[in-house]
């Protein structure tokens, strides 16, 4: 779909705000990939920095929104808002939800009290930071949640109601620039399972990766053969973050494994995915794990 069609099939949007539309890309998200972020970002940043706009919406797959939404919420550099929707339903189904995310969608973005919240993510009448939202289910029009903060407010025939602040780093305060960069460094996801060896981490480390993150499971936890040679992996210098396959709670540091001595980085509330995200731009400044550590509090 163009973004044209997508802004036309929603009645009474210009109530709401003038809008003009412009097509960065059109994948399904599926193949959402690190070039397509930077050029998403960068055009982002040069919009807001236009002063008469007030905000952008970015109609994005359902698929990759958790990690696209967290990274933009990282590197744009503005109080405007930027608002993602999607829809689980596509425009030729009974009931379909994407008019109506998008609806609301503007009526966050036009929303003065939006400003300052960094990236949000609208689908289903309910407002999620980036940080804390996760698609929880692979086709219920209620499977965007923020499990372990709850969302950030509500908002129904474009009308508002907001919850919680965010305390965590985005947006002007994040110190992650992406003026110089042309590339993100490569950061994999290894998934834990009974009976898991440690040859996808060799495959990971010979293909370059400079970080990994550990989908572990329950509190971060791996197999024994896979937690040796991660130790090795970060002593060579390799970034090691330890995240859960879990849906929700805290990864905690030096709780069941010992991250002072093997020199990892527990994921806190960050999900796979998002620490993904979070370790990409972390490695642009530093590969001490110590330090991103310190940005896993923060962000
Ligand atoms: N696979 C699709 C995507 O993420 C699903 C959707 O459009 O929501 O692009």
């Amino acid at each position: 779909y163009d973004v044209n069609s997508l802004i036309n099939a929603v009645p009474n949007l210009g109530k709401l705000a003038v809008i003009t539309g412009e097509q960065v890309a059109n994948i399904g998200s599926q193949d959402m990939s690190d070039e397509v972020w930077l050029k998403l970002a960068k055009r982002v940043n040069a919009v807001l920095a236009e002063s008469g706009i007030d905000g952008v919406l970015i109609t994005h797959g359902t698929d990759t929104l958790e990690e696209t939404s967290y990274f933009l919420s990282l590197v744009t550099k503005s109080d405007k808002p930027v608002v993602m929707v999607g829809s689980m339903r596509p425009a030729t189904a009974i009931s379909a939800d994407g008019p109506g995310n998008i609806y609301n969608g503007v009526a966050v973005v036009a929303d003065p009290r939006a400003k300052g919240k960094g990236t949000l993510v609208v689908l289903n009448d309910t407002i999620h930071y980036a940080r804390n939202v996760m698609k929880t289910d692979t086709t219920s029009v209620q499977t965007f949640q923020s499990l372990n903060r709850g969302p950030a407010g509500v908002v129904h025939t474009g009308k508002i109601a907001w919850f919680e602040p965010m305390d965590k780093k985005q947006g002007k305060a994040s110190e992650f620039s992406l003026d110089t960069l042309e590339k993100l460094p490569r950061v994999d996801i290894i998934y834990a399972h009974a009976n898991m060896s440690a040859d996808l981490i060799d495959a990971a480390i010979k293909n370059g990766a400079k970080g990994l993150v550990i989908a572990g499971v329950g509190d971060g936890n791996m197999t024994t053969p896979a937690l040796d040679v991660l130790t090795q992996v970060a002593k060579n210098g390799v970034v090691v973050v330890r995240s859960t396959r879990l849906a929700a709670g805290l990864v905690l540091r030096n709780n069941e494994v010992n991250d002072d001595e093997k020199g990892f980085v527990a994921s806190g509330e960050l999900n796979p995915a998002k620490s993904r995200v979070l370790l990409q731009l972390a490695l642009t400044k530093t590969t001490d794990p110590v330090l991103i550590q310190k940005m896993f509090y923060e962000y």
